[in-house]
């Protein structure tokens, strides 16, 4: 796949695949294209060359006939309510309840009934630890609160990929740790297919299955964690991994 900004090409003939249920991270210098993949996924960005695979359904482009179509917006809608994303800034509805946050879309996409939504809804808030705040706004909640309404949010969709971009970047140092536990618990207790861009490389080692280096939107490793941390083939890897670590 290829996706330009105006002239600026920033991921260029990039090709690769996840397996269902696999744990991703995605690392890299600021500017290497790793946010723009997981905006490419979830459809917030468009892709300027080449295609998406979800489940072996393409995303938004197929070929027919030797050309490259955009396929119909209702296509692609089926296949983006089979993911779900995380951003570092939470992106809540700051004008709704925790509860009305996390019940919106399951009632008004996939077309749940309201008291079957709130069910689901309420058995998330406990799962991160924010049964007491279901009648709370967003706006009262602390960055890690947030961020964890945020991720209880993105499961009440029930997705088969959840994309989490940066999610602790923006807490309080000692607000992180909530959040990466909600996550580890996910990771542990679900299949779901899981691509992460951060900056938390021990969360990264303990989560993931995988880990892929990026450079100026292309990938310059890709291996296990333990391979990428504690020896990585580049010297550009070494270098980024001993200014982070
Ligand atoms: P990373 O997540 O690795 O920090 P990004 O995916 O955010 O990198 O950015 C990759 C490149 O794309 C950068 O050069 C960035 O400036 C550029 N870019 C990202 N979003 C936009 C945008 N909306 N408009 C123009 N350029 C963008």
């Amino acid at each position: 796949m290829e996706k330009r900004f105006g002239k600026n090409t920033v991921l260029k003939g990039l090709n690769f695949s996840v397996s269902p249920g696999e744990r991703v991270t995605l690392i890299g210098p600021s500017g290497s294209g790793k946010t723009t993949i997981l905006r490419l996924i979830m459809t917030l960005e468009e892709l300027s060359g080449g295609f998406i695979f979800v489940g072996g359904q393409p995303l938004t482009h197929e070929e027919r006939g030797g050309k490259r179509v955009a396929l119909p917006g209702k296509r692609v809608r089926e296949t983006t309510k089979r993911i779900g994303m995380v951003f570092q800034h939470f992106n809540l509805f700051p004008n709704m309840t925790v509860l009305e946050n996390l019940v919106e879309a399951p009632i008004h996409v996939l077309g749940m009934s309201r008291p079957e939504a709130e069910e689901k809804a309420r058995g998330l808030l406990d799962k991160v630890g924010l049964a007491d705040k279901e009648g709370a706004h967003p706006t009262r909640l602390s960055g890690g609160q947030q961020q964890r309404v945020a991720i209880a949010r993105a499961l009440a969709m029930d997705p088969e990929i959840l994309l989490l971009d940066e999610v602790t970047s923006a807490l309080d140092p000692e607000l992180v740790g909530d959040v990466l536990q909600v996550l580890r618990d996910i990771a542990a207790e679900t299949d779901i297919t899981m691509l992460i861009v951060t900056h938390e490389m021990q969360f990264a080692r303990d989560v993931s299955q995988r880990v892929m280096m990026f450079d100026q939107g292309v990938i310059l490793e890709d291996g296990p964690p333990e391979e990428i941390f504690t020896r990585p083939r580049e010297e550009r890897t070494q270098r980024f991994l001993s200014a982070v670590l």
